[in-house]
């Protein structure tokens, strides 16, 4: 059993050079390359975005149809999108992606908090408050009773059901360990006003793994296993994750969602860290990435993540980004993502502002997290204050789960809490089908309505409730509306929920 260490640096006495030899399996990047090379053309994307520049109206509306008929975009049609600059071709643009976000995804949000479970970490990440060298930041590695502690607190207080994991990287919170610290915050139920809570659903956040260890992971019981490759081009790449390093190598990080497919991981998020190069050759960078997925596995992408540079503790360059993203060039990198990916979820994280995440809600957004803190350990403790040396960086949206979802039913935004998906092995190629269709949409709006009457009866104040009920009212007269043969099964299970039964799903 893990036991804790905290301790103001992690890597003194670890053999990192020995830990990156045993890590990077040469094979497992070579056998995804194509001549010896990775999928990503620096040169091509470059020429595409050049090829792009003033582009005809005409061509971005045949574009926007394409879009619009929920097919993935080619590269070059990506890089036209991206040099749209005409405000009204932008407006065309965005009226099109929250289109979309309604065809695929209905009128539902998606929430989720992060848990930091270990801040040791054996990488250099320039960027990083955790990075090895960085020795105004404060290490913990939680054991797995205080694992337990932080999912009784975030089902139990905040009422969340997703919960990602986030782990630094270091022979420490090797694969074993993630498995380990999955079960534990599966293990925990908590009793609610009317029910009991407990975390439904984890998505992993972790470094790039062997197709061996993936297969540990993968038999915890993952969600969505993310690996953000940071940035695509490759020279700000190597400038800002050090040579010798196990995130030095480019093309480990590169081929990692292949391994998860080959390990029977086909639920997987993409994500560049917004700020180091040129924010429109990362959207290219992610486009290619979704579509290299689809050759190879059938199956893209479940998630974007837009992730943006801000401040770290130790970390000159997270404080003076490398390359210029206003909060303009992020709605833009948004609702082209959106029209690029059509079925891809988009997560805007609590990085961001409050009045920028909103914005993003027209842009076809689909996943937010709340009640976020990510220092670890930080929602068993007493405190809710930042600390920039306890944790990666500092958050832009501080609001809670409960005013968050009061702010989306104002805007007449349901929020979901169904982790069916994964449980009744509705992911890979089952949901990227279901989605591409509209299907999913349709399912996912009963198992939106169970689960927010469920929160609503366990979390909800008096006055969310009067916020909050008319917009679940509505969606179950759509429901009866739209599938009025399947109706009164589903108010058969809502009225379960009601008498205070608990995880209905469909
Ligand atoms: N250690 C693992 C890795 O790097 O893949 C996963 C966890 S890391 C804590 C999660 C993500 O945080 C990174 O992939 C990176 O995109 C993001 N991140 C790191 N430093 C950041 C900063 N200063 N501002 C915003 N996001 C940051
Ligand atoms: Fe470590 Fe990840 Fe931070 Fe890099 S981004 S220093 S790998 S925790």
């Amino acid at each position: 059993m893990q036991t804790c260490a905290s301790s103001p640096c992690s890597t003194d006495t670890t053999d990192t050079r020995s830990f990156l030899d045993r890590v990077i399996v040469r094979d497992e990047i070579d056998r995804y390359y194509q001549d010896g090379r990775d999928f990503i053309d620096d040169d091509r994307i470059e020429r595409d975005l050049k090829a792009a520049v003033n582009p005809d109206p005409s061509r971005v509306r045949d574009i926007l149809a394409k879009s619009l008929a929920i097919e993935t975009l080619l590269p070059e049609e990506t890089a036209v999108l991206l040099q749209v600059t005409d405000p009204g071709l932008r407006q065309e643009m965005e009226t099109a992606a929250l289109a979309i976000k309604h065809k695929v995804y209905d009128n539902r949000i998606v929430t989720f908090a992060p848990m930091y479970i270990s801040s040791h970490c054996v990488n250099r990440c320039l960027y990083c408050g955790f990075r090895a060298d960085n020795r105004q930041q404060q290490r913990r590695q939680l054991t797995l009773d205080e694992i337990k502690a932080e999912a009784a607190a975030m089902c139990g207080r905040d009422g969340h059901k997703r919960v990602m994991a986030v782990y630094g990287e270091h022979p420490k919170t090797n694969a074993a360990f993630i498995a380990e610290s999955l079960q534990a915050i599966y293990s925990v139920e908590v009793p609610t006003r009317r029910g009991r809570a407990a975390v439904r659903r984890i998505n992993v956040n972790a470094a790039p793994m062997s197709i061996a260890d993936l297969k540990t992971v993968q038999q915890a019981g993952i969600g969505t296993f993310q690996v953000f490759q940071e940035t695509y081009h490759h020279p700000t790449y190597a400038r800002v994750h050090p040579a010798g390093t196990i995130k030095g190598d480019y093309g480990w990080r590169l081929t990692s969602m292949h391994r998860a497919f080959d390990a029977g991981i086909d639920d997987v998020g993409l994500g560049a860290l917004f700020g180091l190069a040129d924010w429109k050759f990362e959207v290219m960078g992610l486009v290619t990435h979704a579509r290299e997925l689809e050759r190879y596995s059938g199956v893209g992408p479940h998630t974007f993540s837009v992730p943006r540079l801000h401040p770290a503790s130790g970390s000159e360059i997270s404080r003076h980004t490398l390359s210029p993203f206003s909060d303009d060039d992020f709605i833009r990198a948004v609702t082209v993502l959106r029209l690029s990916v059509p079925y891809t979820g988009l997560i805007v994280t609590a990085r961001e502002t409050k009045e920028l995440r909103e914005r993003c809600l027209d842009l076809g957004c689909t996943q937010m997290d709340a009640s976020t803190r990510i220092g670890v350990g930080a929602y068993a403790a007493a405190s809710v204050d930042q600390e920039i040396d306890k944790q990666q960086f500092l958050l832009g949206d501080n609001r809670t789960l409960e005013e968050l979802i009061v702010d989306l039913a104002r805007r007449g935004t349901i929020t979901s809490f169904c982790t069916a998906g994964y449980r009744c092995g509705r992911t890979g190629g089952c949901i990227m089908d279901m989605l591409k269709t509209g299907k999913e949409g349709k399912f996912c709006k009963i198992n939106a309505v169970l689960t927010f009457r469920e929160w609503l009866d366990d979390f909800a104040s008096p006055a969310s409730l009067a916020v909050c009920e008319p917009v679940l009212n509505r969606e179950l007269a759509a429901i009866e509306a739209q599938m009025p043969a399947f109706y009164p099964t589903v108010k058969a299970q809502y009225d379960r929920i009601v008498a205070g039964e608990r995880d209905l799903y469909f």
